[in-house]
């Protein structure tokens, strides 16, 4: 496969991996394909890195497609030799016939795409574009049968519910310039961005060595969104969440109802801010950010859809998850 194209690819993956609203810690994917050969992110790694270090792996992609034509799940990491393995939506890419595919969990797609009338809210947004609505399944093969439905309609964009955007195009510049129109479409006017913890909390913290502040202040809005908080965390709203931040967010009124011992690995303070458990990983920080920039795009008569607890227990009880897991404990 042409190295320019390699080099395209790395440059607009090092661009979006650095965007918290377009993707968090290892989440999201991009890769080049031709008949034989699939490029795609390597599982674990940051799309953030792609211009400092080799984040990409190249599969079978003629493998990948007869196993597909069969239906059959087959381990699409079995012929590796080095280190690294092929992400986990290895075959939801392989699935997808342009060139160049961009998977992101998109903080604006999520906000429309963890409502219960996603849908509709998407159709008068996205009229005029080629775009799908895949409904929730596990990431990897489940998500890629789900998908394999639509390609009869020929779509280039495709909302998963309840987990991010994925745009494809025939070049890098092509999908680029449909990943900009569909973002603008799906930004809402975002309110109260960015809130920094209360003096109370930081000096709180300072003393409670089994708890820290996240790296990032947007994680904070959570704590000054008012009921908006209430919904949020009422349930699982995407994988990665299930994965970095476990099935509950924790929620107290005051610093005086915080345990000396944290219980979930993020707790919010309302009108305070957010503390994570002393030993959360990135991905943790990530996620909370996440829900955070969330918080700020959502109204208050959106209703949300969560995961159901066997779609919890699943991405919890995964190997492919923990060996991603493992790779982030070691940043
Ligand atoms: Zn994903």
């Amino acid at each position: 496969m042409q190295s320019q194209l390699l080099h395209k690819l790395a440059q607009l993956s090092a661009r979006y991996g650095a965007d918290p609203l377009l993707t968090q810690g290892a989440g999201g994917n991009t890769s080049i394909k031709d008949s034989k050969a699939l490029i795609i992110k390597a599982s674990g790694k940051r799309l953030s890195q792609a211009l400092n270090e080799d984040i990409f792996v190249e599969m079978d992609q003629q493998r990948l497609l007869s196993a597909i034509g069969r239906g059959e799940e087959i381990d699409f990491n079995a012929n590796l030799k080095g280190p690294l393995r092929g992400s986990i939506e290895t075959p939801l890419h392989a699935v997808i016939p342009q060139t160049v595919v961009v998977h992101l969990h998109s903080v604006r797609t999520l906000a429309h795409a963890i409502r219960v009338n996603a849908r509709q809210a998407l159709e008068e947004r996205l009229a005029g574009l080629p775009w799908a609505l895949v409904p929730y399944a596990k990431p990897g093969w489940p998500l890629t049968w789900e998908l394999q439905k639509t390609l009869a309609q020929s779509p280039s964009v495709w909302v998963l519910q309840n987990h991010g955007l994925i745009v494809a195009a025939d070049s890098c510049e092509g999908a680029e310039v449909l990943l900009d129109e569909v973002e603008r479409r799906l930004e809402r006017s975002p309110t109260n961005e960015s809130s920094s913890p209360s003096s109370a909390l930081q000096s709180w913290v300072a003393s409670h060595p089994e708890y820290r502040l996240p790296r990032e202040n947007h994680a904070h809005t959570l704590a000054f969104c008012g009921e908006t908080l209430d919904r949020l965390v009422q349930g699982v709203l995407c994988p990665d969440q299930a994965v970095f931040l476990g099935r509950e967010v924790e929620v107290v009124n005051d610093l005086a109802e915080l345990p000396a011992s944290p219980t979930a690995v993020a707790t919010v303070v309302r009108q305070h801010g957010v503390l994570l458990k002393a030993s959360a990983s990135q991905g943790s920080d990530d996620l909370v950010t996440c829900l955070g920039l969330l918080a700020s795009r959502v109204e208050p008569s959106d209703k949300f859809s969560y995961l159901s607890e066997p779609q919890i227990e699943e991405l919890l009880d995964w190997d492919a998850e923990k060996h991603r897991q493992a790779l982030d404990r070691t940043r």
